[in-house]
């Protein structure tokens, strides 16, 4: 799965940090993947956040 942040949707309400810490974080103030952890394998949580972001500003996307 790759997973990217649209900036231009997002903003800055913090719940994906809350949800899936090892994934995302916030930089000036907008939800951001951490570098590196675009492949991240923990899917539930990452999941559970890209659901839960009140601005769908989370993609998800599956490979293969
Ligand atoms: S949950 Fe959505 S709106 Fe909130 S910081 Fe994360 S990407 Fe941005």
């Amino acid at each position: 799965m790759t997973i990217s942040v649209d900036p231009e949707q997002c903003y800055g309400s913090g719940d994906c940090v809350h949800r899936a810490p090892s994934v995302f974080t916030l930089v000036g103030g907008f939800g951001a993947v951490i570098p590196g952890r675009e492949h991240a394998v923990d899917a539930p949580r990452v999941r559970e956040a890209a659901e839960g972001c009140p601005s769908a500003a989370i993609t998800i996307r599956d490979e293969g």
